[in-house]
Protein backbone atom coordinates (compact mmCIF):
# COMPACT_ATOMS: atom_id res chain seq x y z
CA UNK A 1 0.00 0.00 0.00
CA UNK A 2 2.60 2.36 1.33
CA UNK A 3 4.64 1.42 -1.89
CA UNK A 4 1.46 2.02 -3.96
CA UNK A 5 1.09 5.50 -2.29
CA UNK A 6 4.82 6.43 -3.24
CA UNK A 7 4.32 5.37 -6.50
CA UNK A 8 1.30 7.54 -6.68
CA UNK A 9 3.03 10.35 -5.60
CA UNK A 10 5.82 9.85 -7.84
CA UNK A 11 3.62 9.44 -10.70
CA UNK A 12 1.95 12.79 -9.78
CA UNK A 13 4.73 15.07 -9.13
CA UNK A 14 6.63 13.41 -12.43
CA UNK A 15 3.13 14.26 -14.18
CA UNK A 16 3.32 17.92 -12.27
CA UNK A 17 6.78 18.37 -13.38
CA UNK A 18 6.76 17.16 -16.68
CA UNK A 19 3.74 19.54 -16.87
CA UNK A 20 5.90 22.44 -15.12
CA UNK A 21 8.83 21.35 -17.37
CA UNK A 22 6.92 21.59 -20.73
CA UNK A 23 4.96 24.60 -20.71
CA UNK A 24 7.80 26.39 -18.91
CA UNK A 25 10.11 25.50 -21.40
CA UNK A 26 7.25 26.56 -23.95
CA UNK A 27 7.11 29.90 -22.09
CA UNK A 28 10.59 30.82 -22.37
CA UNK A 29 11.13 29.21 -25.81
CA UNK A 30 8.48 32.19 -26.17
CA UNK A 31 10.21 34.64 -24.48
CA UNK A 32 13.53 33.84 -26.00
CA UNK A 33 12.14 34.08 -29.61
CA UNK A 34 9.95 37.61 -29.13
CA UNK A 35 12.82 38.78 -27.49
CA UNK A 36 15.01 37.60 -30.38
CA UNK A 37 12.39 38.95 -32.57
CA UNK A 38 12.36 42.29 -31.56
CA UNK A 39 16.17 42.73 -31.39
CA UNK A 40 16.70 41.12 -34.60
CA UNK A 41 13.64 42.33 -36.54
CA UNK A 42 14.20 44.29 -39.63
CA UNK A 43 12.51 47.44 -39.08
CA UNK A 44 13.59 49.64 -42.17
CA UNK A 45 15.48 48.11 -45.22
CA UNK A 46 16.81 50.19 -48.03
CA UNK A 47 18.02 47.95 -51.37
CA UNK A 48 19.84 49.41 -53.93
CA UNK A 49 19.12 53.32 -53.38
CA UNK A 50 19.94 55.73 -56.56
CA UNK A 51 19.10 59.68 -56.56
CA UNK A 52 20.18 62.01 -59.57
CA UNK A 53 19.86 65.41 -59.40
CA UNK A 54 19.76 66.53 -62.73
CA UNK A 55 23.07 64.83 -64.15
CA UNK A 56 24.39 64.83 -60.83
CA UNK A 57 24.64 60.82 -58.87
CA UNK A 58 23.98 61.83 -55.30
CA UNK A 59 23.48 58.20 -54.26
CA UNK A 60 24.77 55.39 -55.70
CA UNK A 61 22.96 52.24 -54.76
CA UNK A 62 22.74 52.02 -51.22
CA UNK A 63 22.07 49.62 -48.93
CA UNK A 64 21.18 49.63 -45.50
CA UNK A 65 19.61 47.59 -42.52
CA UNK A 66 18.23 48.84 -39.52
CA UNK A 67 17.10 46.89 -36.87
CA UNK A 68 14.24 47.99 -34.24
CA UNK A 69 14.95 49.34 -30.84
CA UNK A 70 18.87 50.06 -32.24
CA UNK A 71 20.30 53.56 -32.99
CA UNK A 72 22.04 53.61 -36.30
CA UNK A 73 24.50 56.09 -37.25
CA UNK A 74 24.55 57.63 -40.98
CA UNK A 75 28.02 58.56 -41.14
CA UNK A 76 29.82 60.86 -43.72
CA UNK A 77 31.31 63.43 -44.91
CA UNK A 78 29.73 66.94 -46.29
CA UNK A 79 28.40 66.29 -49.58
CA UNK A 80 28.25 62.11 -48.88
CA UNK A 81 24.02 61.98 -49.79
CA UNK A 82 23.14 61.66 -45.69
CA UNK A 83 20.33 64.48 -46.25
CA UNK A 84 18.79 63.25 -49.36
CA UNK A 85 18.99 59.20 -48.19
CA UNK A 86 16.64 60.71 -45.17
CA UNK A 87 14.87 62.82 -47.59
CA UNK A 88 14.04 59.44 -49.28
CA UNK A 89 13.10 58.38 -46.14
CA UNK A 90 10.43 60.54 -45.19
CA UNK A 91 9.17 60.92 -48.57
CA UNK A 92 10.38 64.45 -48.87
CA UNK A 93 11.89 63.44 -52.22
CA UNK A 94 11.75 60.32 -54.80
CA UNK A 95 14.65 57.94 -55.71
CA UNK A 96 14.97 57.05 -59.43
CA UNK A 97 15.75 53.50 -58.02
CA UNK A 98 15.85 51.00 -55.38
CA UNK A 99 13.61 50.34 -52.69
CA UNK A 100 12.97 51.51 -49.13
CA UNK A 101 10.82 48.93 -47.13
CA UNK A 102 9.73 50.06 -43.43
CA UNK A 103 8.13 47.71 -40.75
CA UNK A 104 8.87 44.35 -43.45
CA UNK A 105 5.94 45.46 -45.07
CA UNK A 106 5.47 49.18 -46.38
CA UNK A 107 6.92 50.57 -49.55
CA UNK A 108 7.82 53.92 -50.63
CA UNK A 109 4.81 54.36 -52.07
CA UNK A 110 2.45 53.41 -49.60
CA UNK A 111 4.31 55.29 -47.05
CA UNK A 112 1.79 57.13 -45.66
CA UNK A 113 1.00 53.89 -44.20
CA UNK A 114 4.39 53.92 -42.37
CA UNK A 115 4.36 58.07 -41.60
CA UNK A 116 2.58 57.96 -38.62
CA UNK A 117 5.17 55.38 -37.13
CA UNK A 118 7.82 57.72 -37.68
CA UNK A 119 9.27 61.00 -36.16
CA UNK A 120 11.86 62.98 -37.54
CA UNK A 121 13.83 66.51 -37.70
CA UNK A 122 15.36 66.61 -41.38
CA UNK A 123 18.14 69.32 -41.11
CA UNK A 124 16.66 71.49 -38.34
CA UNK A 125 13.67 71.78 -36.58
CA UNK A 126 11.16 74.84 -37.16
CA UNK A 127 8.74 76.54 -34.88
CA UNK A 128 6.84 79.54 -34.26
CA UNK A 129 9.62 81.67 -32.55
CA UNK A 130 6.67 84.31 -30.72
CA UNK A 131 5.46 81.61 -29.62
CA UNK A 132 6.06 79.70 -26.55
CA UNK A 133 7.73 76.19 -26.63
CA UNK A 134 4.40 74.86 -24.95
CA UNK A 135 2.35 76.25 -27.79
CA UNK A 136 4.32 75.37 -30.49
CA UNK A 137 3.96 71.54 -29.32
CA UNK A 138 -0.17 72.48 -28.61
CA UNK A 139 0.18 73.55 -32.54
CA UNK A 140 2.03 70.83 -34.06
CA UNK A 141 -0.15 68.09 -31.84
CA UNK A 142 -3.52 69.67 -34.01
CA UNK A 143 -2.08 67.67 -37.01
CA UNK A 144 -2.31 64.58 -35.33
CA UNK A 145 -6.29 63.67 -36.15
CA UNK A 146 -6.19 61.24 -32.88
CA UNK A 147 -5.33 64.15 -30.59
CA UNK A 148 -2.75 64.56 -28.42
CA UNK A 149 -3.48 64.64 -24.62
CA UNK A 150 -2.35 67.62 -22.83
CA UNK A 151 -0.62 65.04 -20.33
CA UNK A 152 1.57 64.41 -22.86
CA UNK A 153 2.57 67.23 -24.17
CA UNK A 154 3.44 67.92 -20.71
CA UNK A 155 4.97 64.48 -20.20
CA UNK A 156 7.32 65.43 -23.12
CA UNK A 157 8.35 68.45 -21.92
CA UNK A 158 9.43 66.83 -18.83
CA UNK A 159 11.43 64.27 -20.59
CA UNK A 160 12.97 66.72 -22.73
CA UNK A 161 14.80 68.85 -20.24
CA UNK A 162 12.18 72.19 -21.06
CA UNK A 163 9.99 72.57 -17.85
CA UNK A 164 10.58 75.54 -16.06
CA UNK A 165 10.86 77.33 -19.81
CA UNK A 166 8.02 75.58 -21.62
CA UNK A 167 6.03 79.07 -21.26
CA UNK A 168 8.82 80.94 -22.53
CA UNK A 169 9.18 82.13 -26.61
CA UNK A 170 11.25 79.99 -28.54
CA UNK A 171 12.88 83.07 -29.25
CA UNK A 172 14.61 83.14 -26.10
CA UNK A 173 15.84 79.43 -26.55
CA UNK A 174 19.51 78.06 -27.04
CA UNK A 175 20.15 76.03 -30.26
CA UNK A 176 20.51 72.81 -27.76
CA UNK A 177 17.00 73.82 -26.32
CA UNK A 178 15.27 74.24 -29.65
CA UNK A 179 17.12 70.89 -30.89
CA UNK A 180 14.96 69.10 -28.13
CA UNK A 181 12.31 71.06 -28.54
CA UNK A 182 12.16 69.22 -31.97
CA UNK A 183 12.59 66.23 -30.39
CA UNK A 184 9.54 66.54 -28.25
CA UNK A 185 7.65 67.45 -31.32
CA UNK A 186 8.70 64.13 -33.19
CA UNK A 187 7.90 62.12 -30.23
CA UNK A 188 4.23 63.71 -30.00
CA UNK A 189 2.20 60.87 -31.85
CA UNK A 190 4.80 58.15 -30.33
CA UNK A 191 6.20 57.15 -33.26
CA UNK A 192 8.25 53.84 -33.23
CA UNK A 193 11.29 55.10 -35.58
CA UNK A 194 13.05 58.51 -34.73
CA UNK A 195 14.75 60.11 -37.48
CA UNK A 196 17.30 62.73 -36.54
CA UNK A 197 19.35 64.58 -39.60
CA UNK A 198 22.71 65.83 -38.53
CA UNK A 199 20.93 66.43 -34.55
CA UNK A 200 24.16 68.08 -32.89
CA UNK A 201 24.82 70.36 -35.50
CA UNK A 202 25.49 73.56 -34.08
CA UNK A 203 25.41 72.80 -30.44
CA UNK A 204 27.70 73.57 -28.01
CA UNK A 205 29.59 71.29 -25.61
CA UNK A 206 26.72 71.02 -22.81
CA UNK A 207 23.89 71.21 -25.89
CA UNK A 208 25.70 67.97 -27.30
CA UNK A 209 25.81 65.65 -24.11
CA UNK A 210 22.19 66.70 -23.09
CA UNK A 211 21.25 66.00 -26.75
CA UNK A 212 23.08 62.89 -26.49
CA UNK A 213 21.82 62.06 -23.48
CA UNK A 214 18.28 62.20 -24.62
CA UNK A 215 18.74 60.05 -27.54
CA UNK A 216 20.08 57.11 -25.59
CA UNK A 217 17.12 57.44 -23.09
CA UNK A 218 15.34 57.49 -26.28
CA UNK A 219 15.87 53.74 -27.15
CA UNK A 220 16.86 52.51 -23.82
CA UNK A 221 13.56 53.55 -21.82
CA UNK A 222 11.26 54.04 -24.62
CA UNK A 223 12.25 51.17 -27.09
CA UNK A 224 12.36 53.84 -29.98
CA UNK A 225 14.39 52.90 -33.45
CA UNK A 226 16.53 56.34 -33.69
CA UNK A 227 18.79 56.68 -37.02
CA UNK A 228 20.62 59.97 -37.24
CA UNK A 229 23.28 61.28 -39.84
CA UNK A 230 26.21 62.81 -38.47
CA UNK A 231 29.66 63.95 -40.12
CA UNK A 232 31.51 63.31 -36.38
CA UNK A 233 32.96 59.96 -35.90
CA UNK A 234 33.42 60.51 -32.53
CA UNK A 235 29.53 61.15 -31.96
CA UNK A 236 28.17 57.95 -34.15
CA UNK A 237 30.59 55.65 -32.03
CA UNK A 238 28.79 57.69 -28.54
CA UNK A 239 25.39 56.77 -29.62
CA UNK A 240 24.95 54.21 -32.51
CA UNK A 241 25.18 50.52 -31.96
CA UNK A 242 25.24 50.16 -35.59
CA UNK A 243 26.53 52.32 -38.46
CA UNK A 244 26.98 52.81 -42.24
CA UNK A 245 29.68 54.68 -43.32
CA UNK A 246 28.38 57.02 -46.39
CA UNK A 247 31.02 58.59 -49.09
CA UNK A 248 29.81 60.62 -52.33
CA UNK A 249 26.81 58.54 -52.44
CA UNK A 250 28.12 55.13 -51.26
CA UNK A 251 28.13 52.94 -48.51
CA UNK A 252 31.38 51.62 -47.56
CA UNK A 253 31.31 50.34 -44.70
CA UNK A 254 28.12 48.94 -42.41
CA UNK A 255 27.65 47.00 -39.31
CA UNK A 256 28.07 47.18 -35.25
CA UNK A 257 29.95 50.06 -34.32
CA UNK A 258 31.95 48.08 -32.24
CA UNK A 259 33.11 45.74 -34.49
CA UNK A 260 33.78 48.68 -37.04
CA UNK A 261 35.46 50.66 -34.59
CA UNK A 262 38.03 47.00 -33.55
CA UNK A 263 40.37 48.88 -31.06
CA UNK A 264 43.14 46.03 -31.90
CA UNK A 265 43.85 46.92 -35.33
CA UNK A 266 45.37 50.67 -35.49
CA UNK A 267 47.77 52.92 -37.36
CA UNK A 268 50.65 53.73 -35.89
CA UNK A 269 52.38 57.18 -36.45
CA UNK A 270 55.72 57.62 -34.40
CA UNK A 271 58.55 60.21 -33.92
CA UNK A 272 62.09 59.33 -32.88
CA UNK A 273 65.36 60.99 -33.15
CA UNK A 274 66.34 58.98 -35.83
CA UNK A 275 63.18 58.41 -38.03
CA UNK A 276 65.56 56.21 -41.17
CA UNK A 277 67.22 54.27 -38.58
CA UNK A 278 63.89 53.41 -36.29
CA UNK A 279 62.05 52.19 -40.17
CA UNK A 280 64.73 49.56 -40.84
CA UNK A 281 64.21 48.03 -36.90
CA UNK A 282 60.73 48.44 -37.42
CA UNK A 283 60.71 46.69 -40.66
CA UNK A 284 62.77 44.24 -39.35
CA UNK A 285 60.02 43.65 -36.99
CA UNK A 286 57.96 42.79 -39.71
CA UNK A 287 56.03 45.70 -40.52
CA UNK A 288 55.54 47.70 -43.91
CA UNK A 289 56.80 51.24 -42.84
CA UNK A 290 56.41 54.34 -44.87
CA UNK A 291 58.19 57.61 -43.61
CA UNK A 292 56.97 61.19 -44.37
CA UNK A 293 59.61 64.33 -42.25
CA UNK A 294 57.86 64.08 -39.07
CA UNK A 295 57.18 60.62 -38.83
CA UNK A 296 56.91 57.03 -39.52
CA UNK A 297 54.05 55.18 -40.03
CA UNK A 298 52.69 51.44 -39.61
CA UNK A 299 49.51 49.49 -39.12
CA UNK A 300 50.01 47.18 -35.77
CA UNK A 301 47.96 45.11 -33.62
CA UNK A 302 47.40 47.46 -30.34
CA UNK A 303 48.83 44.86 -28.18
CA UNK A 304 51.79 44.89 -30.32
CA UNK A 305 52.98 48.18 -29.78
CA UNK A 306 54.99 47.93 -26.14
CA UNK A 307 56.86 45.31 -27.75
CA UNK A 308 57.85 47.74 -30.67
CA UNK A 309 58.42 50.32 -28.52
CA UNK A 310 60.87 48.09 -25.85
CA UNK A 311 63.05 47.24 -28.84
CA UNK A 312 63.11 50.56 -30.03
CA UNK A 313 64.31 52.00 -26.56
CA UNK A 314 66.93 49.08 -25.93
CA UNK A 315 68.35 50.22 -29.38
CA UNK A 316 68.46 53.46 -27.85
CA UNK A 317 66.11 54.83 -30.22
CA UNK A 318 64.86 58.33 -28.45
CA UNK A 319 60.98 58.40 -28.97
CA UNK A 320 59.35 61.73 -29.05
CA UNK A 321 55.72 60.70 -29.89
CA UNK A 322 53.20 57.41 -30.23
CA UNK A 323 49.87 58.17 -31.44
CA UNK A 324 47.61 55.43 -32.67
CA UNK A 325 44.40 55.73 -34.55
CA UNK A 326 42.09 52.94 -34.72
CA UNK A 327 41.91 51.87 -38.46
CA UNK A 328 38.59 52.83 -39.28
CA UNK A 329 38.82 56.18 -37.69
CA UNK A 330 42.22 57.04 -39.99
CA UNK A 331 40.26 55.89 -42.71
CA UNK A 332 37.07 58.47 -42.14
CA UNK A 333 39.59 61.02 -41.14
CA UNK A 334 41.23 60.94 -44.78
CA UNK A 335 37.49 60.53 -45.88
CA UNK A 336 36.70 63.92 -44.25
CA UNK A 337 40.01 66.13 -44.80
CA UNK A 338 39.72 64.89 -49.00
P1 LIG B 1 25.95 67.66 -45.43
O1 LIG B 1 26.49 67.00 -44.21
O2 LIG B 1 26.83 68.74 -45.96
O3 LIG B 1 24.51 68.09 -45.28
P2 LIG B 1 25.05 65.34 -46.86
O4 LIG B 1 25.84 64.10 -46.65
O5 LIG B 1 23.78 65.48 -46.12
O6 LIG B 1 26.00 66.57 -46.60
P3 LIG B 1 23.47 65.84 -49.21
O7 LIG B 1 22.90 67.11 -48.69
O8 LIG B 1 22.60 64.66 -49.29
O9 LIG B 1 24.81 65.46 -48.42
O10 LIG B 1 24.08 66.14 -50.67
C1 LIG B 1 24.70 65.12 -51.45
C2 LIG B 1 25.15 65.75 -52.74
O11 LIG B 1 24.01 66.11 -53.50
C3 LIG B 1 25.95 67.02 -52.55
O12 LIG B 1 26.99 67.06 -53.51
C4 LIG B 1 24.94 68.12 -52.79
O13 LIG B 1 25.57 69.28 -53.31
C5 LIG B 1 24.03 67.49 -53.82
N1 LIG B 1 22.65 68.01 -53.69
C6 LIG B 1 21.89 67.96 -52.59
N2 LIG B 1 20.67 68.50 -52.84
C7 LIG B 1 20.70 68.92 -54.14
C8 LIG B 1 19.75 69.57 -54.99
N3 LIG B 1 18.53 69.88 -54.57
N4 LIG B 1 20.13 69.84 -56.25
C9 LIG B 1 21.37 69.51 -56.70
N5 LIG B 1 22.31 68.90 -55.95
C10 LIG B 1 21.98 68.60 -54.68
Amino acid sequence: MKHKACELVHTRNYFVEHFICKHLTKTCVWIATSCNRSMSETILSVSGLEKYYGTFHALKGLDLEVKRGEIFGLLGPNGAGKTTMIRILVGLIKPNKGTVRYFDKIDLKDLNDALPRIGSIIEEPRFYPYLSGKLNLQVSARYYPKGITKQRITDLIELVGLTGRESDRVSTYSQGMRQRLGIAQAMLNDPEIIILDEPTNGLDPKGIIELRQLIIRLKEEFGKTVILSSHILSEVEQMADSMAIINKGVCVSQGNVSELLSKNSVSVSLETDDLAASKVMIEAMGYSVTQDQKAINFNAELDAIPNVVSKLTAADHKIFRLDHRRKLEDYFLKLTAA
